[in-house]
């Protein structure tokens, strides 16, 4: 079996996911569990153990040296002084209390993530009456803990939706005017820091060599932008899926609350991002899958298609326009679906081009190369008509899955 000297961690909404990395950054092993319920603690914890085993079957786990947890960002519970949950965990999903929102914007700089119908930080003033409540969690801070036996850390990333400060590398008063007492909030260290070594007796029961190096993690969307191979200033990965996601490494970060637009701290850059409503959703108004495979193979990803096209698959948009009564302009429809869907899939990619000139516009550095993810990846006369439009050589990501990058974040520690 390869042997595996980092490990990570990648908790989801649907199942917990595990990967090794060898001394050469390769993959070792891939283990996953599903999730029964995406707000029980204990069965993230019962998940991580299942999954733990399913990588043990594939790699060589004696000569792992560290661990990196990742959570889904905005997930977050509540504990006790001995890091017992005190109540079910509040997903990224879910709406606060519109009053605990009031608060928030009340006292939030305008262009923090902390604000919004789903702020984490406005969930979080939910729980401040619990008896016996000793500090707020993220999911990946709680599984850090446990690991460590020690309830006290999070990272710059899982914390910037809380109200974390990440240019100040802080938690900044405004928090305890919008009612948030900071002795609760854990104490924030970069992503990828060492924290300490794992107890070797749990390590033991887990299956796990003694020793183990336990490093602050990050998000799932930091963790699959690592898992990209995205790492120097300009290079980029788009997620293709649903929706397009852009995340583009920066030498300075870049806010613009209007476009729905911030940066997160990750490996001594900055990933600034933004996410167009455009993208596979709008595609599939019109194809579905088969038919977008089938007719994207005939497709001349060379010749410019002459259609202005602007595909949503409603109306509203967020980045690179803010808009919100934005309408889709899919029109005119030519009788030949094959030009149709030429028009679509370049009007996407010109959405993506003015997204990465938007960013630029706004301080980040120049686009050098990207990465794509998510199901339009797949799709090679798509990559070869964007890296026409975008002016940059564009290909797919190295990996897709958060746990990869997370175990990279434990390899710079591994070897050290
Ligand atoms: P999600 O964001 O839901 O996780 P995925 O990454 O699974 O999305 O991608 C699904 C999207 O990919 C769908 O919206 C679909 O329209 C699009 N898609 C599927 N196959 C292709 C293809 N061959 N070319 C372009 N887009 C595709």
């Amino acid at each position: 079996a390869a042997r595996g000297i980092a490990l990570g961690v990648d908790l989801g909404t649907s199942g917990v996911r595990v990967a090794a990395l060898d001394a050469a950054g390769r993959m070792a092993g891939l283990g996953t569990a599903p999730l029964a319920d995406a707000r029980a603690p204990e069965g993230w914890w019962a998940a991580l153990r299942r999954a733990l085993a399913a990588l043990a079957d594939q790699a060589d786990l004696a000569g792992l040296r560290a661990v990196a947890v990742g959570g889904t960002s905005g997930t977050l519970l509540p504990v006790d002084a001995a890091g017992r949950p005190l109540a079910a965990a509040s997903l990224y999903s879910d709406q606060a209390e519109p009053e605990a929102v009031r608060a928030v914007e009340r006292c939030a700089p305008a262009g923090s993530p902390a604000r919004g119908a789903t702020s984490p930080l406005a969930r979080a003033l939910a729980w401040l009456e619990l008896p016996g409540l000793a500090r707020l969690l993220h999911q990946a801070d709680w599984i850090t803990g446990r690991l460590l036996g020690c309830y006290r850390w999070s990272d710059g990333n899982n914390a910037l939706k809380t109200g974390y400060n990440a240019a100040a590398a802080r938690w900044p008063p405004w928090l305890a005017a919008a009612g948030m007492p900071l002795a609760l909030l854990p104490e924030v260290r970069p992503a990828g820091t060492p924290l300490g070594a794992m107890d070797a007796a749990l390590a033991r029961s887990l299956g796990l060599p003694p020793g183990l190096l336990v490093v602050a993690g990050t998000t799932d969307g930091c963790a699959a932008f690592l898992a990209a191979g995205a790492a120097r200033p300009g290079e980029a990965v788009t997620s293709l899926g649903s929706t397009l996601v852009l995340k583009l490494a920066s030498e300075a970060p870049v806010t613009a609350p209007d476009f729905g637009v911030y940066s997160h701290r990750l490996q001594g850059l900055w990933l600034a991002g933004g996410a167009s409503n455009s993208g596979g959703a709008a595609l599939a108004r019109h194809f579905d899958g088969p038919a977008l495979a089938r007719l994207s193979a005939r497709l001349d990803p060379g010749r410019a298609s002459p259609l202005d096209y602007y595909p949503l698959p409603g109306r509203g948009e967020r980045f690179p326009i803010a808009d919100a009564g934005l309408a889709a302009r899919e029109t005119p429809r030519p009788d030949d679906d094959l030009a149709f869907l030429h028009g679509l899939l370049e009007g996407i990619a010109r959405i993506e081009a003015a997204g990465y000139r938007r960013l630029v516009e706004l301080g980040a550095s120049p686009l050098v190369s990207v990465r794509t993810v998510g199901g339009g990846a797949r799709n090679a006369a798509w990559t070869a008509i964007r890296a026409r439009v975008l002016g940059v050589p564009v290909c797919r990501a190295a990996a897709e899955e958060a746990a990869v990058g997370l175990a990279g974040l434990a390899l710079r520690q591994a070897l050290r």
